[in-house]
């Protein structure tokens, strides 16, 4: 277990230092077992985390350890009981994504995604952070997709590990970032 609570504190530094979150902006957790998640703390920037700092938390929610679990824990949870397949949650406020995320503009899915389904990355309507109306929208509208944009808020990334989380919440943005050059790109065309 302390293994996974290290894995998770490396990849909330490496998300920091790759600017996918800044400040205290997002949260990532992990499955530790069938009954309890590991997640970060509220209030706290992922960049400096220590073991102590990871909040174990039940299913229903209720803290097994000191420390105030983050915001999200909700959402994550109520994703964690639809998909047993996922094991890890990456949730970012990263630039581009959470760009497209407040235009009218809706991403496209491309290559590096696995087999395409939908042409455009799953979208569902703002509710409020830290909601339980985010949580049940989320969880309710994730099906088999394996990223999420929040409208006016950021994405949330999943993966049977926490590696596989942290690469697609990598590449989303990277994804949202061409997206977003060659739309700059194309609209320079016509001046
Ligand atoms: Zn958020």
């Amino acid at each position: 277990m302390k293994d996974d609570v290290s894995k998770l504190i490396e990849v909330c530094r490496n998300i920091y230092e790759r600017q996918l979150v800044s400040g205290k902006s997002g949260n990532v957790s992990a499955r530790l077992s069938k009954d309890y998640i590991a997640i970060t703390p509220t209030l706290k920037s992922l960049g400096d985390l220590e073991q102590k700092d990871i909040v174990l938390i039940d299913m229903n929610g209720e803290a097994l350890t000191r420390g105030k679990p983050s915001s999200e824990a909700g959402m994550h949870l109520e994703i964690y009981k639809k998909r047993p397949d996922v094991n890890a949650i990456v949730h970012t406020h990263s630039p581009h994504v959470t760009g497209f995320s407040f235009s009218s503009d809706e991403m496209k899915r491309l290559e590096g995604f696995g087999e395409i389904k939908n042409p455009y990355i799953a979208l569902i309507d703002y509710e409020v952070p830290g909601s339980v109306e985010l949580a049940k929208s989320a969880s309710d509208n994730i099906g088999t997709e394996d990223v999420l944009i929040l409208k006016n808020h950021g994405v949330v990334c999943l993966g049977k590990s926490l590696e596989e989380s942290e690469s697609l919440a990598v590449f989303i943005e990277e994804s949202a970032k061409t997206q977003f050059i060659s739309k700059m790109l194309n609209s320079a065309k016509d001046i």
